[in-house]
């Protein structure tokens, strides 16, 4: 048994400043573009190929890797850096062959300059390669915007569950066994897709909270449950990424079982849930100084640890470029103490802090270089606390064994508030990279952290409180904020709006 593997990841923000071309992903964030065994040597960590690649090998399957690159979240993906990337797996595939099955390791919310859907396109030019009665399975991302033509074009869906993404490898490996049972025989599934007519901002769309919480369940009830004498076998649900003006920008459930109207009634059911669930979706959100305000009365009150304060419209990962500056502001006009931001991308600082050295007092200006809403960056004589390579290796929930590469970093005080300033793009989600400065997380009274969801998996534990603060950032946590014009009718942009 012999299965072709590859992996292309964008989520793509269509509303951000900066679109991802093959710089963005010969860049660090994933490794650069790698062919080969290169991709497939150590699956020792939480992503889906990793998963289905050593859950293969296990059944003495021959896994056959074409190309595997990934950028982090932005706008677009150029026509040259999706050509050419698609180019790479198409032409690996069909140097591969003869294959058994296929195994793609997508996003599922990525959007080309001249595609709306990356996954369905590149899907089209697999089944071109291998034809319509190959086993073709794939994984996507939770925040996936799944079209018709990639349920058509795949046999089988593997979506993650969580919210922090925990379940990574776990999907790869649920992709592995679902296409162990395709070889043995299991009846041609009969697929029901539905989907809603509502946006989920993503600060809704936490697992581990209501309303997801109940609705996952169920669906793992469901999961395996016989409905007349079919069963189903798996149900692939995606509450969406919402910041992308595509058709396909809408929750989705889709439900495989051995006949139709099995799949149709768990679908019917889970998208009924759903439907009730509308009005709970809505998460509140704190004005940035309402929110610094809060957090220092909570922090002078009874109990331990920081109170975390996201600035989710600006998440990395969520395409934002990690720059702006309104809840760093907000927290230096109040006067915060023990205050920590992590982190503020801003290569320019940091290589001037570098250039300064530890004790220095660096009078520069930190943070909006992109010039997001107007802002501009933050002038202050900053006391250089502390300088680091930015290589730190994640031991969270999510990011156990993932190496982030951030730059160069410095960490700048003003009075009680410390920056951790980062070189390279991403999103603040592991505690080991906010150790990298010296920092133990658990010891500050409040923690800003440019992330929507990812780092409740590790930080909020030590938490005292959490709160979502809405400060500028292309990464919109209230959809009418913003213009779509490619929504499928009758789709409103929020819960309930
Ligand atoms: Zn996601």
């Amino acid at each position: 048994m012999r299965v072709a593997l590859a992996f292309f990841f964008h989520e793509t923000n269509t509303f951000a400043p900066a679109k991802a071309d093959m710089a963005a992903f010969s860049g660090e964030g994933f490794g650069g573009i790698k062919r080969g065994e290169r991709l497939v040597r150590n699956v020792d960590f939480n992503m889906p190929f990793a998963g289905f690649t050593k859950e293969a090998r296990s059944y003495g399957w021959e896994v056959v890797p074409l190309t595997g690159a990934g950028a982090v979240p932005s706008a677009h993906v150029t026509r040259e850096a999706y050509e050419t990337i698609a180019g790479m797996i198409i032409d690996d595939l069909k140097a591969a062959l003869p294959v058994d099955a296929v195994y793609l390791d997508l996003h599922g919310a990525m959007v080309a300059e001249h595609f709306d859907d990356g996954e369905g396109e590149l899907l089209r030019r697999v089944r071109a390669v291998v034809g319509p009665s190959m086993p073709v399975v794939i994984s996507l991302d939770f925040h996936a915007n799944v079209s018709r033509e990639m349920v058509e074009l795949s046999d089988a869906m593997f979506i993650y569950r969580t919210y922090p993404h925990v379940d990574l490898a776990a999907t790869g490996v649920r992709a592995a066994q679902h296409l162990k049972k395709m070889m043995q025989g299991l009846p041609r599934q009969a697929k029901a897709m539905r989907e809603l007519n509502f946006l989920i901002p993503a600060a809704g769309q936490a697992t581990a909270t209501e309303p997801l919480k109940s609705i996952y369940a169920r669906a793992a009830a469901l999961e395996g449950a016989t409905i007349g004498n079919a069963r189903i076998s798996t149900i692939a649900m995606a509450p969406c990424f919402p910041i992308a003006d595509v058709p396909m920008c809408r929750p989705t459930i889709t439900v495989y079982a051995d006949n139709q109207g099995a799949a149709d009634a768990a679908a019917d059911e889970l998208a009924a849930q759903f439907r009730a669930a509308e009005p709970r979706f809505v998460q509140e959100l704190w004005e940035p100084c309402a929110a610094v305000r809060e957090a220092m009365r909570l922090a002078r009150s009874a109990g331990a640890g920081p109170v975390l304060l996201a600035d989710t419209q600006d998440n990395p990962g969520g395409g934002g470029n990690g720059d702006t500056v309104g809840l760093l502001s907000a927290l230096l006009d109040a006067r915060a103490e023990n205050a920590l931001f992590a982190h503020i991308w801003d290569p320019e600082v940091a290589r001037a802090a570098h250039a300064a050295g530890v004790g220095a007092a660096l009078k520069i200006g930190v943070g909006a270089k992109t010039g997001w809403a107007g802002e501009t960056p933050v002038e202050g004589e900053w006391l250089v606390e502390q300088l680091n390579d930015g290589d730190a290796h994640g031991t969270g929930p999510m990011a156990k064994g993932w190496h982030f590469k951030m730059g160069p970093c410095a960490l700048l005080r003003l009075g009680g508030v410390r920056v951790a300033v980062v070189s390279g793009k991403g999103q603040c989600l592991d505690q080991a990279q906010v150790r990298i400065f010296g920092v133990e997380p658990a010891s500050l009274s409040i923690l800003a952290l440019k992330s929507t969801v990812h780092y409740r998996a590790d930080f909020e534990p030590l938490a005292r409180a959490v709160m979502v603060v809405k400060s500028p950032g292309p990464v919109f946590a209230d959809h009418r904020d913003l213009t779509y014009r490619k929504l499928k009718p009758g789709v409103r942009v929020m819960p309930g709006g």
